[in-house]
């Protein structure tokens, strides 16, 4: 098949990996001008590392990790709430790690950046029966037998294609940052406030990453510079949450916004990754959900058997349940950490947490165990 892969974010460069050496043919186009780096950190937990080792990264992706063995939740002051010890089964079948993203994405690059054909986007699409003929921003066209988007949560050609293309706003911004932390011995700890939520997540014995997010129904905060919000947000927390805002260096800022479809293809175009079901960090599923929907195309077509209309519907049928579960799912941990934002509503949800342990921790253990 001729195939176009459009995105060349972590589900587009693993996908081109292993399709360049198959018998079909393949181009990876990338909006942006050059290779992508965005900065901050990346948490992988056991289900993605099972992927990249299926996908023959996992080595290499180790060299630049941390590994982590237990999650924390605690309160704003550090009280611990509830932990888990990733070491037990079935989280021990693969190591939870953390690294770096742009050491992620130079991983995923490597040997394939001269294939990326970087400054190309789709202008338009016509259908017919077995093909889609594609017209590019360069003005060159040609013909795919399928046109696998991987172009990320507001994904363009799922705007293109299909009816129902919106975004599910959950009203909450968010801001990443990596710090120096010299030896540290931390494992990740989730901090929870009022509607407000910090993260530190070490990725190697001297750098930690920090996340925090708060709800913010008018958006009025995310307007605000990162750091002066942190400040305002964060400024009740314990003193290391303080400390970190006040060393952080490039802070990237964000709003949640999650996949409301559950439409995966339609004529010959078929979602993949964040374009998919791009959804809130809360279960740190992104990649991991991105690999397995990468290793069941490969597999589907492998088959040279396979049409491309038996690829999209057999895909279909393999992800459909797991990928909304895990967004449904992302949306309900968001919801429930916005509980806190009445004292009655932060007494449930921090009994909740002390009795049912880390939620994030239960979503992985129902994952790996395939018990959806
Ligand atoms: C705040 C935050 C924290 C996260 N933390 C984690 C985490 O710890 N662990 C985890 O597993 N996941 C996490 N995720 C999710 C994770 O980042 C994504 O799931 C993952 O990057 C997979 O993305 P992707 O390749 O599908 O899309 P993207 O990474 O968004 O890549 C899409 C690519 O397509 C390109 N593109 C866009 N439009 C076009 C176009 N029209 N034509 C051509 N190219 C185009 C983009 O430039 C980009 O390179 C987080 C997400 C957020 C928002």
């Amino acid at each position: 098949m001729k195939i176009l892969i459009v995105g060349s974010g972590i589900a587009g460069l693993s996908l081109f990996h292993n399709l360049k050496h198959t018998q079909h043919e393949i181009d990876l186009i990338e909006k942006a001008p050059s290779a992508r780096l965005q900065g901050a950190g990346i948490c992988l937990p056991a289900n993605a590392m099972a992927g990249f080792e299926s996908l023959g990264f996992k080595d290499e992706i180790l060299k630049h990790a941390h590994q982590v063995t237990e999650v924390r939740f605690e309160k704003a002051s550090r009280k611990l709430l509830s932990k888990a010890s990733l070491l037990e089964a079935p989280l021990n079948q693969q190591p939870f790690v953390a690294l770096e993203r742009d050491n992620l994405m130079q991983v995923l690059l490597k040997d394939i950046e001269t294939d990326v054909q970087y400054n190309k986007f789709i202008c338009d699409l016509q259908h017919n029966d077995n093909a889609c003929l594609v017209s590019f921003n360069d003005n060159s066209q040609k013909e795919y037998d399928l046109i696998i988007a991987a172009d990320g949560i507001n994904s363009d050609t799922r705007n293109k294609v299909f009816d129902t293309p919106d975004l599910l706003d959950l009203k909450v911004s968010n801001w990443r940052f990596c710090i120096d932390y010299p030896n540290h011995n931390m494992q990740p700890s989730y901090l929870l406030g009022e509607n407000d939520l910090f993260m530190f997540y070490p990725i190697s014995k001297d750098k930690l990453y920090c996340y925090g997010q708060i709800s913010d129904p008018t958006g009025e905060i995310f307007k605000l510079d990162a750091k002066q919000a942190m400040k305002q947000v964060f400024s009740g927390y314990e003193q290391s949450v303080q400390n970190a805002i006040y060393n952080a260096d490039e802070v990237i800022k964000g709003q949640i916004k999650s996949v409301k479809s559950r439409e995966v293809f339609k004529h010959n175009v078929l979602l993949i990754g964040d374009a998919l079901h791009g959804c809130p960090p809360s279960l740190q599923q992104g990649v991991g959900m991105a690999l397995e929907d990468v290793l069941a195309l490969i597999e589907l077509l492998a088959d040279a058997n396979n049409t491309s209309e038996q690829v999209l519907r057999l895909f279909k049928e393999q992800r459909l349940t797991r990928i909304s579960w895990v967004i449904d799912e992302s949306n309900k941990v968001i919801k429930l950490a916005e509980l806190g934002k009445s004292l009655c509503g932060r007494l449930l949800r921090n009994t909740i947490v002390r009795f049912t342990g880390p939620q994030n921790v239960k979503g992985w253990r129902k994952l790996i165990n395939n018990d959806l």
